[in-house]
């Protein structure tokens, strides 16, 4: 197999030239990291996971009319999606209390909030990814007005939509980060939904149990951390045929 050229390497995805211009290819790991990867660790078949969980929502979302740029699953750990020009800020919402607004606020974990709440943090991890506002945002150049619009718009909507999904599937979707990328065609400009959606980037609780199905079991040393991934797979009516002893998929070749 022809070695394919290597343009970033994060914590847990790699991503390579893709076949063709204006494509990308996006592997994803099993590495797990928490706390600005102060604690890191594997997690044996968490990138296959998250590649069809990922795949699944970006999909569901597009048949919504939500832009993004998955173009499709190559294999196990990869799939193809489309170049962007990466907009240098994680957009979270937060529909529960949870993670740093406990700290921050003081608020009880599990306190539901009376209504969604967005927030932008600069994406550095020199800097530990600083909470900024739309001032910041403007004022620095990472985003333009209206390109903050859409993006508020866009989250919003997803918001409504993955609440609804996961409901359906006895999952509270607590909170989750998303990115977002400028893809140009000719010379027009979208704001597409780009990196992924996942147990890495969600926090989901079992809604009657209120267990954790997410990143925090890692964070938290918890245990069952690809249990739990496989448990939103299943709900989600995806997990692979042949069932977990299938999950280590291939490694990744350098
Ligand atoms: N999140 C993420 N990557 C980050 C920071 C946050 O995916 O670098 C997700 C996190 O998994 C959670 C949500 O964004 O679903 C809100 O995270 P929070 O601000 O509470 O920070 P954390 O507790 O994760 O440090």
């Amino acid at each position: 197999m022809a070695r394919r050229r290597q343009l970033f390497e994060g914590k847990a995805k790699v991503i390579f030239e893709g076949p063709e211009p204006g494509t990308l290819v996006q592997h994803f790991k099993d590495d797990a990291s928490a706390f600005q990867d102060r604690k890191t660790g594997t997690i044996t078949g968490k990138g296959v996971i998250n590649n069809r969980i990922s795949e699944h929502l970006m999909m569901k979302l597009s048949d919504i009319g939500i832009p993004t740029h998955f173009m499709r699953r190559l294999n196990m750990r990869e799939q193809l999606i489309r170049e962007v020009e990466i907009i240098p800020l994680e957009v979270v919402v937060r529909n529960v209390v949870a993670g740093s607004l406990v700290k921050r606020f003081g608020l009880i974990e599990g306190t539901p909030l009376p209504r969604s709440i967005v927030e932008y943090y600069y994406k550095s991890g020199e800097l530990g990814d600083p909470m900024v506002n739309e001032e910041h945002i403007t004022a620095f150049g990472w985003a333009s007005p209206p390109e903050l619009d859409e993006m508020m718009s866009l989250t919003l909507r997803i918001n409504d939509f993955m609440s609804g999904l996961f409901m359906g599937i006895g999952i509270r979707l607590v909170d989750f980060r998303l990115e977002f990328g400028r893809l140009w065609e000719e010379d027009q400009m979208r704001i597409v939904l780009a990196d992924e959606i996942s147990p890495d980037s969600c926090r989901f609780w079992d809604t009657k149990t209120d267990e954790k199905m997410d990143r925090d079991r890692f964070r938290e040393d918890m245990g069952g951390v690809k249990e739990a991934y496989q448990e939103v797979a299943r709900r989600l009516g995806i997990l692979p045929e042949s069932g977990p002893a299938d999950m280590r998929g291939p490694e990744l070749m350098q």
